[in-house]
């Protein structure tokens, strides 16, 4: 068993620096239960926070320097104003840190001087967004070394400027909205064009309910390439049809809108973003009655629309959606942009290791590398001190 992620921080704290953190900050990983390439067409998602979490000690440091240490790396890494202001300056992943500096420092901020030490439960690179959890928990704990004057509701957006413009990573803003805003027992009700969001009762512990998590471990293959090329075909078929984005095309009118598409990839990459944000409205619906276990069938139609309409799924993901459903699971999806990444599949929870062992026995038939497999509940979002 690894240590509690919390004492891991406080204890690579103490190694490195030879002195007491003054606080402990973290934010969690998080996951889409549904809603996948409608964040870039104005549309609609549907994340929770996981209860995996990154968490970063840190205390005051000279004025004007950073140094970050993670468990991930033997190096600490120290940088100054001038490599902060300057995007690319720090890169490796001390750039998630120097990013967050950057940003507030941008955004008219004293940002202080920091020394930080940070350990995570939440994979790198596995999709469950590492990533903002890292840029998330730093900026907790900045803001509150600083007693800087930041109010939460603007924290989103500036993590994910952070990411995107000193990392140089083109994420959307879920990631950020609810690593940072999500509650526990809920999911996190995003309207990507407006920015709105609502909180969603998703109370899978009190339904006898689980979210099993699995890693594909499926080599991310050309996903870049293949992102870019969907998003142009989306942005391609909003400009043929006439609207700002597919957002715009109403469920009502989709038949109407894929006849003046004239050819059948556009039209099929059309169809999954219209009914994936349908779907996307009618899983808040279910969960706004309670019916949490009758959103299985839009999660697997969700799936089936990623496979042969968006086609950005796998092979392994493929075999880990249907080991699943063939073991007892309500729904499962790939989760993410696609090529990889993660599935989720929604259990009862006294189900959930029959159901994992069941689709690691699907993987080792069909010859592929182990997957990683959590059990996980709707958790909270960035906080501390602690
Ligand atoms: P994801 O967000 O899906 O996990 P990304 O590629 O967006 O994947 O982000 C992963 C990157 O974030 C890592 O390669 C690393 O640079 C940085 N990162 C995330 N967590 C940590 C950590 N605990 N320590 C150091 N770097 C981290
Ligand atoms: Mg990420």
């Amino acid at each position: 068993m690894s240590r509690d992620v919390a004492d891991r921080a406080t204890a690579g704290f103490r190694q490195r620096y030879a002195e007491e953190p003054a606080g402990r900050w973290a934010a969690p990983g998080r996951v889409n239960l549904i809603g996948e390439h409608t964040d870039y067409n104005d549309g609609f998602v549907l994340p929770f926070a996981l209860p995996l979490r990154t968490v970063v000690a840190a205390a005051p440091g000279p004025d004007g320097r950073w140094t970050v240490w993670s468990e991930l790396d033997d190096e600490p890494v120290e940088f100054g104003a001038e490599q902060a202001d300057e995007p690319g300056r720090v890169d490796g992943w001390a750039a998630y840190v120097a990013a967050v500096v950057w940003a507030l420092r941008a955004a008219g901020l004293d940002v202080p001087g920091a020394r930080l030490a940070v350990a995570s439960d939440v994979p790198v690179g596995s999709g469950l967004s590492s990533s903002a959890a890292i840029e998330s928990a730093v900026l907790a704990a900045l803001v509150d070394l600083g007693g800087l004057d930041l109010p939460t509701g603007r924290w989103p957006r500036l993590a994910q400027r952070a990411e995107n413009d000193y990392v140089g990573a083109p994420t959307g803003i879920m990631d950020q909205s609810v690593v940072i805003r999500g509650r526990a027992g809920h999911a996190l009700f995003l309207d990507c064009r407006t920015e709105e969001v609502e909180q969603i009762p998703f109370d899978l512990d009190a339904a006898g309910l689980a979210v099993l998590v699995v890693d594909s471990r499926a080599p991310h293959r050309h996903a870049d390439g293949e992102y870019a090329a969907r998003r142009a075909s989306c942005e391609r078929a909003a400009a043929t049809l006439g609207v700002t984005a597919l957002r715009d095309v109403a469920t009502a009118d989709l038949d109407a809108a894929l006849a003046r598409l004239d050819d059948d990839e556009t039209r099929r990459r059309v169809r999954h973003v219209v009914t994936e944000n349908q779907r996307v409205l009618d899983t808040v619906a279910l969960l706004r009655a309670g019916r949490i276990r009758d959103i299985g069938p839009l999660l697997t139609a969700s799936h089936a629309s990623m496979r042969d309409d968006f086609e950005i799924t796998v092979p392994e993901v493929d075999t880990a959606v249907e080991a699943a459903l063939s073991a007892g699971a309500y729904g499962a999806r790939m989760t993410g942009g696609g090529f990889g990444g993660c599935v989720l599949a929604l259990v009862d929870a006294d189900a959930a290791d029959a159901v994992a062992a069941a689709v690691t026995a699907a993987y080792a038939e069909r010859g592929f590398a182990a997957p990683g497999t959590l059990t996980a509940l709707p958790a909270g979002g960035a906080g501390g001190p602690s």
